[in-house]
């Protein structure tokens, strides 16, 4: 059975969905592809997953009428934020407050974005959201890209887009190339309660082996952490017992949230840095982690994604609106144009935080704590910092635009 679609975008993950609402009620006809069923509706339990979204991944939720939906369930905001490291000597502190704003960010769990995502998709006639599927072959033709399926469906598209994460089969199907950097480093994440409460605060202290971070949730007591570290020390961490576990986070992590009480079951995931040497090619397009990954330390890698979604958005419904084909690579050329800057920017800043911070000689441990405290006691960079990673500088698509104040 063939169908035809004006966009067929494999991965329904938070990156895919967004792009699938961006496109709702247009006159462009999606198709959205997972390989896994459905997300399970929240429940009690935190998702170990979690991102901190910035003002500009918010602006996109509140124009896409998700915000709300996520806010009903659970949405923790960031007022401040602590930046320490592991000697203890150079540190800096950021406040919402000092730029004028609410919150530096939102810590939201990935399966809640995600479910509201496809919730407000299921609302577009537009977009069909076909889920779990399995895809056999991809074809990149002149005049656009057909996905089959293994239950004999066959998919037409004028653009095909590979939100299909990190290992990206889109993209390996179109011979787009990487560079990328192994980190030789796990990102260990859980959930854990303390015994004093987070007051909103986001915690990081940069160890020599990699940076630890404790994101508060939306109850006063609980976080959740992600501790970076070199493979072979995060194998040995993942290889404890929970008590032993705990202790070794306590010891790591210091007393300012008091002990550490419960932590909940761990997840390991392999960190890389990763950029895809073309974004776009004549019926084709990536976004999200399937362009691009960056460490996790800055806390930008979905929110880069989300732009990637808004920028492709506006790109593809301008060019409808002009009757220009939506796969000619000259329209999708804009999209990539607008976007390789800013992450290669944040791929690299991350990097070199890395490798500042994962670094024992003596005078590097030295420079990091002047840098620390100097950023710390100047103001106006302090302030460039936090504007640029709440995502309020930059040219902003329109959908991250924000609309409350
Ligand atoms: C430990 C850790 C902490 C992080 N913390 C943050 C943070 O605080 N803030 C932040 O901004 N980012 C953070 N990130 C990064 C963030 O998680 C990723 O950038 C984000 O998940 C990427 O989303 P995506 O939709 O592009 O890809 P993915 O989440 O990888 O989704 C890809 C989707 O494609 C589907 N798929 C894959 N292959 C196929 C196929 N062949 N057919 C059909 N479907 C397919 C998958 O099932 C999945 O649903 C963190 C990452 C890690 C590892």
């Amino acid at each position: 059975m063939k169908s035809n679609y004006d966009v067929v975008i494999v991965g329904g993950g938070m990156v895919g969905a967004a792009l699938a609402c961006a496109l709702g009620n247009s006159p462009l006809k999606v198709a959205l592809l997972d390989r896994a069923p459905a997300p399970p509706s929240t429940d009690k339990e935190y998702d170990l997953r979690v991102s901190a979204i910035t003002l500009a991944s918010r602006a996109l939720f509140e124009n896409l009428g998700v915000w709300q939906g996520m806010e009903r369930r659970r949405v923790a905001p960031v007022r401040e934020m602590q930046v320490w490291s592991g000697e203890g000597s150079g540190s800096i502190h950021f406040n919402a407050a000092e730029i004028g704003e609410a919150a530096l960010s939102w810590v939201i769990e990935n399966n809640v974005i995600q479910t509201v995502l496809i919730e407000r998709l299921h609302q577009f006639t537009n977009v069909h959201y076909l889920c779990p599927v399995e895809i056999t072959d991809i074809t990149l033709a002149d005049n656009g890209a057909v996905v089959t399926l293994k239950d004999g469906r066959s998919l037409n598209a004028k653009l095909l887009v590979g939100a299909d994460g990190a290992d990206s089969g889109v993209r390996h199907a179109a011979g787009i190339e990487t560079q990328s950097l192994n980190l030789n480093q796990k990102g260990i994440v859980a959930t854990v309660t303390t015994e004093k409460p987070h007051e909103a605060t986001a915690r990081q202290r940069f160890l020599a082996t990699g940076p630890l971070a404790f994101l508060p949730l939306g109850e006063a007591r609980s976080c959740s952490i992600v501790w970076s570290a070199d493979t072979a020390r995060a194998d040995q961490l993942l290889a404890l017992d929970d008590p032993a576990f705990m202790a070794e986070l306590q010891q790591s992590f210091g007393d300012s949230l008091g002990k550490i009480q419960t932590i909940s079951p761990r997840a390991a995931f392999p960190l890389a840095l990763s950029h895809a040497k073309a974004y776009t090619a004549p019926h084709l397009a990536l976004v999200g982690d399937a362009a691009h990954t960056v460490h996790p330390l800055a806390g930008q890698g979905v929110n880069l994604g989300f732009l990637d979604a808004a920028t492709l958005a506006e790109v593809l419904l301008d060019a409808a609106a002009k009757q220009k084909d939506i796969g000619a690579h000259e329209v999708l050329r804009r999209y990539e144009r607008w976007r390789k800057g800013d992450n290669l920017a944040m791929i690299s800043i991350t990097g070199g935080f890395k490798y500042l911070f994962g670094n024992d000689l003596p005078v590097v441990s030295q420079l990091r704590n002047l840098g620390l405290d100097l950023t710390n006691a100047a103001t106006p960079i302090k302030n460039l910092i936090m504007r640029r990673a709440s995502g309020l500088e930059g040219d902003l698509p329109k959908l991250a635009r924000r609309v409350w104040h």
